[in-house]
């Protein structure tokens, strides 16, 4: 089996070769000759009545551009050279598929001169999560929640303030979590620090996916890498990596929650190497369960960066 592969490969690599001399024989004969042939050429065609001939049956093109390919000895000349002129395609090999919440979807975009078909991908468009009407429990010593209702799919679950904790790891002042200056998000303002949440169910929820809705702070290292790590540390400044770890903690009735999320910077609006804050932005962390009775939820900061959270969610997902 093997061996039959090898072959094929030597075939595949024999016919390359074959091609490539060929190429090469032609640009050599078209310009890069030796001067004393350049002159002979110059000599009897002038290079100024020269002019180049295309192929205008034919379009050629790259990523951005078309053109006629050239019919004279000038093969890297190109004809009518534009960019692309793109509108809206289907047919029944480009079918346009939507985005959901969680799922980016696609589009096709032909362009109206060469005919040059690109794939377009429309990202995920997060849910949109609404309260649903009269559902919030309050209970002496028990974090305040509500049950929520993406308003574009059946996606439900339960969702409450990141305000709304009921005991904190800090006796030192401005230790624990505060709220911003805004008063509208919890933000922890040294590492180390964790609130804790409870909640109490009559029916255990035993998939769910925790999103959290905040923002970051971020800004350049001494390296002047930028940190583009939404919810994650990302040491090189870029995508966080299988060795970073997440700016914060996440424990679930004494179990910890693996944080699984490491792109959490799309969609947070960050600029590559500029300080700032990162847009508020909706984002799936981890997965976990609720049991029936009451839930104990710790949140705690461990990486350096300032996280600024409002509300924490625990979404249904399939099992
Ligand atoms: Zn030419
Ligand atoms: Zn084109
Ligand atoms: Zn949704």
């Amino acid at each position: 089996m093997k061996k039959k592969i090898f072959s094929l490969i030597a075939v595949a690599a024999a016919l390359v070769l074959a091609g490539c001399g060929e190429a090469q024989s032609d640009a050599s004969s078209a310009g890069a000759t030796p001067t004393s042939s350049k002159k002979a050429t110059s000599s009897k065609i002038p290079s100024s009545k020269h002019e180049h001939t295309f192929n205008e049956a034919i379009w050629e093109h790259n990523e951005e551009q078309h053109w006629h390919p050239a019919t004279c000895e000038h093969g890297t000349a190109k004809g009518s050279v534009a960019d692309h002129d793109f509108e809206d395609f289907t047919d029944a090999t480009h079918v346009p598929v939507a985005a959901g919440c969680e799922t980016p979807g696609k589009a096709f975009k032909k362009c109206k001169v060469c005919g040059y078909i690109k794939e377009v991908v429309i990202p995920a468009l997060g849910h949109n999560f609404e309260q649903v009407a009269n559902t919030t429990v309050t209970a002496e010593g028990m974090t305040e929640w509500y049950q929520v209702k993406c308003s574009r799919n059946d996606a439900t679950g339960i969702g409450f303030s990141a305000l709304n904790y009921v005991d904190s790891g800090s006796t030192s002042s401005n230790a624990f979590g505060n709220k911003d200056d805004s008063g509208a998000t919890l933000k922890m303002s040294k590492n180390g620090n964790y609130v804790d949440y409870k909640i109490t169910l009559t029916n255990a929820m035993p998939n769910v996916r925790i999103w959290m809705h905040g923002w970051v702070d971020y800004w350049k290292d001494s390296s002047n890498h930028n940190d583009t790590r939404g919810f994650f540390i990302g040491q090189d400044g870029s995508e966080a990596s299988e060795t970073d770890s997440p700016n914060f903690t996440f424990t679930v009735n004494d179990e910890n929650v693996t944080i699984d999320n490491r792109k959490t910077y799309e969609g947070m609006g960050m600029v590559a190497g500029e300080n700032g804050n990162s847009a508020f932005a909706f984002v799936p962390v981890g997965n976990t369960a609720l049991k029936a009775g009451e839930n104990t939820i710790r949140y705690a900061r461990t990486g350096s960066y300032n996280l600024n959270i409002d509300a924490i969610y625990f979404i249904n997902t399939a099992a």
